[in-house]
């Protein structure tokens, strides 16, 4: 169904008239998630990945209708929170089928997943990192599956916060891998490797990076099989980290040639690969739509004061990257340079400098595009700021995936009433 569907879709390739229909509605700031564009971007990523299993890394977009139209189109479930883990089982995915991958556990969450093991998921898969996490499972009476992040030593991806390949606190460094794995192996059920590289990869130099990584992982699961046997690993699971464009003149990435790299890489491991894409799936299935309430003249450009804040999506603010704007309201009309802000006191509450809008004027309504993945994920509440509604648009129609937060929603858990 899905063959055809572009893998790049631009904020002028949303229908205007209806988005304005649903600020009508719904107010703003508010989250317009295309849950059909979602499917259709799992579907594009998991039939270029041929004979590589594709899970959705949840911890991108949690949403309920999102990962229920994920199990809907086949995807397996990568979580990296017992929260996550809670949300996937929530939205119906089977609890054997989920994948837990262990940073610097919490005990609280290894005790919520030890129980869901023994109770719900004895087919669990636990990711871990770190060898202690292996002694703090056994203390709780854990000896089921168990797969181990491999540290590379090269990160890749958009920004440095985002490379966890080379950053210590994740995985177990590649040369210690196989000695990790006998033990893991002695105390628990060994079935796999698993390596997350970084996040938003797209130039060649991400690609050559990715690949010279995942040569280490390659290298890790051959000595793993030639010590514990060739059936030990059921799996090498790559990560996710596939980017997507963010800015009008990027290229989308060649997932026919990743996918070969990746294909190539592993050629002599016997264990079956998998990927766990979050952003590719669902970066610009979403838009914020948001509405202006000031117009400044300064002289280096004019401030459009809008109603979404750092708050409401904090990724310019917290990874200094790139949004597509659009003035949904007039896009036909000539662009100014445009500083487009929101109305909280701190300078980050910024999502772009100086860039060409088509004039934006009170009251007209901005699209700020490719906000799917980290986006609502990571709305927050500073500044005593609600956090926004989210529509939901599926086979022609729309409707509310959350409710808007209100003043009192702020003060939910304080107890100085
Ligand atoms: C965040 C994360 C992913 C997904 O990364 P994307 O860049 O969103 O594809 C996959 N695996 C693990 C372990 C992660 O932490």
């Amino acid at each position: 169904m899905t063959d055809s569907s572009p893998p790049i879709r631009r904020l002028a390739d949303w229908d205007h008239d209806e988005l304005a229909g649903l600020a009508d509605e719904y107010g703003t700031p508010l989250y317009v998630t295309d849950l059909d564009r979602v499917a259709a971007n799992y579907d594009r990523i998991d039939d270029a990945f041929e004979g590589i299993e594709c899970m959705y890394a949840a911890k991108a977009n949690t949403g309920q209708a999102v990962m229920r139209r994920l199990l809907e189109e086949g995807a397996n479930i990568e979580c990296a929170a017992a929260g996550e883990l809670h949300r996937a089982v929530e939205a119906g995915a089977e609890p054997n089928t989920l994948q837990y991958t262990a940073t610097n556990p919490p005990a609280k969450d290894l005790d919520w997943v030890v129980d869901f093991w023994e109770t719900d998921a004895p087919e669990l898969t636990v990711t871990i990192g770190a060898t202690d996490t292996l002694d703090r499972l056994e203390a709780r009476g854990y000896d089921g599956r168990i797969a181990i992040r491999v540290n590379p030593g090269i990160g890749a991806g958009h920004h440095e916060k985002v490379a966890t390949g080379k950053d210590a606190k994740f995985g177990i460094p590649h040369g210690d891998v196989p000695e990790a794995a006998a033990d893991a192996a002695e105390r628990f059920d060994l079935v796999g490797l698993h390596a997350h590289v970084g996040s938003g990869m797209l130039t060649e130099e991400d690609l050559h990076a990715h690949r010279r990584a995942l040569e280490r992982v390659a290298d890790a699961a051959t000595v793993v099989e030639s010590e514990q046997g060739s059936g030990t690993l059921d799996f090498v699971d790559v990560g996710g980290g596939f980017g997507v464009p963010y800015r009008e003149d990027e290229e989308p990435l060649d997932l026919d040639a990743v996918a070969a790299t990746i294909t190539e890489t592993f050629a002599d491991v016997d264990a079956r690969l998998k990927v766990e894409p979050g952003r590719y799936v669902v970066a610009d299935a979403s838009l914020v739509l948001t509405a202006v309430n000031t117009i400044k003249e300064a002289p280096e450009a004019t401030v459009v004061g809008v109603d979404a804040s750092l708050a409401t999506m904090i990724r310019p603010a917290m990874f200094d990257s790139y949004h597509p704007i659009r003035n949904v309201s007039a896009p036909q009309r000539a662009a100014i340079p445009a500083s487009v802000g929101g109305p909280l006191c701190t300078s980050a509450d910024v999502f772009c400098t100086g860039r060409p809008i088509a004039e934006p004027r009170r009251g007209d309504l901005l699209a700020i595009g490719n906000t799917g993945a980290y986006g609502i994920e990571l709305a927050n509440q500073f500044h005593s700021q609600p956090k926004p509604a989210e529509v939901g648009l599926e086979g022609g129609e729309a409707s509310v995936l959350r409710g808007r937060e209100d003043y009192d929603d702020l003060l939910h858990h304080e107890r100085l009433r």
